[in-house]
């Protein structure tokens, strides 16, 4: 049997160790390297992409000779206001990318010795650049599509069996209330194995608000395989459509989404055993991370820590996520899981 890749000695180019080592200028190029790569590291306004600049802080801070804006290298991005040095964000974009199925906030804030809020924060601005840099890449080939429910688990049954009755009819409804549905687009993989093939997710309120989103996302030739359920028909008015019923086998007659459902395994692996808790919230994120993964799982840990900072360089502050915890009412970690738990 072909060996794992993950086993394979192509699988990790990346020494978290040498960043740790590296000097703050050296840390600091590193970061400008990645995030600027079609200037070889040199400064690009964010405003107006302009290339023509004055030094005020030699390697660390610029004026944009264009639109006079005074820039770092993380000026306008998701990490704007950034409180973590170079080094540090290239830490924790390493620790990202070496988890394989996602890295929980409580992790990421012992590794690097910063607050819960801090790590939950930071790991959500990348998950949520994860998936929205990829946008323009239509898919093509052999597509799969499925949808997958998230969520809405009922609360620990009580203790004695008399009072279940009352404990279903009571929760039942609310559980329902937080399910949360993920549909996956995935391309099959190709001949070369080195071309990733593309994954993309939504968060729906049915199966069927994904036509429209195939119909611009994935190409007209494209032959599109899905399960039996009926709000997958109407892809037959716009693709070649395969389609596989579940109740009778997992592929036949070419027909599978067997790589669709792997992708939800991914999902339900990750919430098994590294976050405990998605919130509906925050699902979409999750999800886009884990399509990112489920997309790059056959590169290098150092090429995905590229990719990371790269998607950073190109990133916009986010609206959710920059000042967060200032923007909610005041509450401290104890009432932030509370709400969980609920
Ligand atoms: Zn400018």
């Amino acid at each position: 049997m072909a060996q794992h890749f993950l086993l394979s000695a192509r699988a990790r180019d990346l020494d978290i160790g040498e960043i740790h080592r590296l000097s703050d200028a050296d840390a600091r190029m590193r970061f400008r390297e990645l995030a600027w790569p079609d200037t070889a590291g040199e400064p690009v306004c964010p405003s107006c992409g302009g290339l023509d600049h004055w030094t005020l802080v030699e390697g660390a801070k610029w004026k944009c000779q264009g639109c006079k804006l005074q820039f770092t290298a993380t000026s306008g991005t998701c990490f704007k206001g950034r409180k973590l040095s170079y080094r540090q964000l290239l830490v924790c974009a390493a620790i990202f990318a070496n988890g394989v199925n996602g890295v929980a906030a409580c992790r990421m804030a012992r590794e690097m010795m910063i607050a819960y809020k801090s790590a939950f924060v930071l790991l959500h601005k990348i998950r949520q650049i994860m998936g929205s840099d990829e946008d323009a890449a239509r898919l093509g080939g052999v597509v799969e599509i499925d949808g997958a429910i998230f969520g809405g688990s009922m609360p620990r049954l009580p203790n004695t069996k008399a009072l279940w009755a009352d404990f279903f009819e009571k929760n039942k409804a609310a559980a329902r209330k937080k399910r949360r549905l993920i549909v996956v687009m995935r391309e099959r993989r190709g001949e070369d194995p080195d071309i990733p093939a593309k994954v993309r997710t939504f968060l729906l309120n049915k199966e069927g608000d994904a036509i429209e989103i195939a119909r611009r996302i994935v190409m007209p030739e494209t032959v599109i395989h899905a399960d039996f359920s009926t709000q997958w028909e109407p892809l037959h008015l716009y693709f070649e459509t395969k389609r596989i019923n579940h109740s009778e086998s997992y592929s036949k007659d070419g027909a599978c989404t067997n790589h669709a459902e792997s992708f939800f395994s991914r999902m339900r692996t990750a919430q098994r055993g590294v976050h405990k808790i998605m919130s509906g919230a925050h699902l979409s994120r999750y999800a886009m991370e884990l399509g990112w993964r489920e997309q790059y799982c056959r590169k290098s840990n150092g090429f995905q820590h590229g990719l990371i900072i790269g998607a950073v360089g190109r990133s916009k502050p986010s609206r959710t996520f920059l000042g967060y915890w200032r923007k909610r009412p005041a509450n401290d970690d104890g009432d932030f899981f509370a709400q969980f738990a609920a």
